[in-house]
């Protein structure tokens, strides 16, 4: 299938840099629309030479507009680390509420297949295990990380009243923890943290117990998960994760030995609200869209290391 003309919001930050660089070797025609509230334009810079890509300067709340054909919208604006979404909370709400109504109504006026990324986050502090798509989630409307978990709940509420009452093909991506070349590595996320101090020899540091659990999941595996979702009809949602569920503790040790680093780790204070456990079921990526993870997480890790190594110190965005 040709993906023809594809918006890709949030296409500046991580994921969404990853998706234009794949949608362009598929040949699309990716428009990058983005306000660099957490990305950054040289995420995309090595684009810019590439006919097929345009990178627009855009603030999803307020109106947008793409002049021609679109065949696809990649909404993947949104703040989506704990500390960017801490320190930007109301710009996290309006992105997933006023962003998402904006973007679901340029698919709908353009009639175009609409692609949300939400989270595993939707789950809160979740009360089954592993986590089903069918699984409603326990989450604190009121706590700190309610301004991300309920835009996030909300995003998803909306994209499905758009297929109801408008007909929109719409399709829900619930993405577990990702970790990958370009993320920040001030961004305040387990991995990035963990890889830069182990690199500069700095204490690592773990929050609480360290006995909560991720299952993280290396960028190409989650991008190919998007795409197969995004190019199949389904509506979703659909858990798109790693299989490798890890206590933060043991994510550390293993980032400072992969990293040939003699780091301690040190315990710091809780993160309030954290999540004790999450691991998605991925039955129906499975089974729906022939998907499953490929690289290893000591590969993935590898991968990630060489590159936070090769990269020049942290880079503050916002
Ligand atoms: P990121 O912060 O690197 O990228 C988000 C991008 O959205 C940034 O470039 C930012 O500038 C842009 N943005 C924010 N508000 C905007 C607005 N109002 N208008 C235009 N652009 C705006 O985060 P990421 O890790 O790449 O996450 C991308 C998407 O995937 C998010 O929607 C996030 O919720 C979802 N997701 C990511 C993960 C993960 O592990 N990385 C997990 C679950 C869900
Ligand atoms: N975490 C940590 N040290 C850090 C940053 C995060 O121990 O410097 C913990 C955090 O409290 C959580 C886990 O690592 O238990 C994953 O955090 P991340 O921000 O990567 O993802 P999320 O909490 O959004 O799943």
């Amino acid at each position: 299938m040709t993906p023809g003309t594809v918006v890709v919001t949030g296409g500046a930050g991580f994921l969404g840099s990853h998706l234009c660089e794949r949608m362009l070797t598929r040949g699309a025609r990716v428009i990058c629309m983005d306000n660099f509230l957490t990305g950054t334009p040289a995420n995309v810079e090595h684009l810019f030479g590439d006919p097929c890509f345009r990178l627009v300067d855009c603030d999803l709340t307020g109106f947008v507009h793409v002049p021609g054909n679109v065949d696809m919208v990649l909404h993947f604006a949104s703040a989506a680390s704990p500390v960017d979404y801490l320190r930007h909370p109301i710009e996290t709400l309006k992105v997933g509420s006023l962003g998402t109504l904006h973007a679901l109504g340029l698919a709908k006026d353009k009639g175009a297949r609409f692609v949300l990324a939400s989270t595993s986050e939707v789950y809160g502090d979740p009360l089954e295990h592993p986590q089903r798509e069918t699984y409603w989630g326990n989450v604190n409307p009121v706590g700190p990380r309610s301004v991300y978990d309920e835009a996030k709940r909300f995003a998803e509420a909306l994209t499905t009243a758009y297929r109801h009452s408008h007909g929109v093909d719409t399709g829900i991506v619930r993405i577990f923890n990702t970790y990958g070349p370009r993320m920040r590595v001030s961004d305040g996320r387990a991995i990035p943290t963990f890889v830069g101090q182990a690199l500069r020899g700095e204490p690592i540091t773990v929050t609480g117990d360290g006995a909560q659990t991720r299952s993280v999941c290396y960028v190409d595996d989650t991008i190919a998960g998007v795409l197969a979702l995004a190019e199949s009809g389904l509506a979703g949602p659909v858990n798109i994760g790693g299989p490798d569920e890890m206590t933060m503790l043991g994510l550390a040790g293993l980032i400072r030995d992969l990293a040939g680093s003699s780091s301690p780790i040190r315990l710091i204070e809780p993160a309030a609200d954290d999540p004790r456990i999450r691991r998605p079921d991925t039955t129906l990526a499975e089974q729906k869209l022939g998907w499953r993870p490929k690289v290893p997480v000591e590969e993935g890790l590898r991968r990630t290391i060489a590159w936070f190594a090769a990269e020049p110190a942290a880079e503050p965005v916002a």
